[in-house]
């Protein structure tokens, strides 16, 4: 299935210059997002995960179905302040300033293989941050998967120590 035309290509949102790749078209097409959905299990598969973490909000939509078809768990990576126990934080860079992504203490257990799924990989930064909180909790990153790879941006490189996969490049 050719999934880049269940992708709607937004020019200049949220800014002039940015063109931003919509993914909710293709969430709302059963088969496609089913498709989709299927790709990222079987590499899962393949790669014996143990556990799904994904950044809020898109991580969620792409990892929990994967999670639920696998029947293992997903741990939710979250902004500050969103998570009610004892987290592991940590800071990341931004364009203008920077941000804070959390994940509960005891949401990994040490030696898990985690799958890291994002809709979308641009400059990496967002995964980067969510890498170092799984290692810091002592899991195994032991593939990234995103809907949607950006490739003229540095991300791929950024991350060259990992298996990742892209369902489609732009
Ligand atoms: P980054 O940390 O730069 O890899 O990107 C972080 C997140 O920003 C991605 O996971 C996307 O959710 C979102 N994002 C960045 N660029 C775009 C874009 N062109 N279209 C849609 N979402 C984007």
């Amino acid at each position: 299935m050719d999934l880049k035309q269940f992708i709607t290509v937004v020019p200049d949102y949220p800014r002039p210059g940015i063109q931003f790749k919509d993914i909710t078209t293709l969430m709302d097409n059963g088969d496609a997002y089913r498709y989709a959905t299927d790709q990222i299990v079987d590499y899962a598969r393949e790669r014996q995960i143990d556990l799904i973490v994904g950044p809020e909000a898109r991580g969620f939509i792409i990892g929990c179905p994967v999670a639920y078809s696998l029947g293992i768990g997903f741990a939710p990576v979250r902004k500050e302040g969103k998570l009610p126990r004892e987290v592991a934080r940590v800071e990341y860079g931004l364009e203008y300033g920077k941000d804070v992504l959390t994940i509960h203490r005891d949401a990994i257990k040490p030696g898990q293989r985690v799958l890291i799924t994002d809709d979308l990989l641009a400059t990496g930064g967002t995964i980067e941050a969510t890498i170092k909180l799984v290692e810091e909790l002592g899991g195994v990153v032991a593939g990234i998967a995103f809907l949607i790879e950006l490739s003229y941006l540095d991300g791929r490189n950024k991350l060259d120590k990992y298996d990742i996969l892209t369902l489609m490049k732009f």
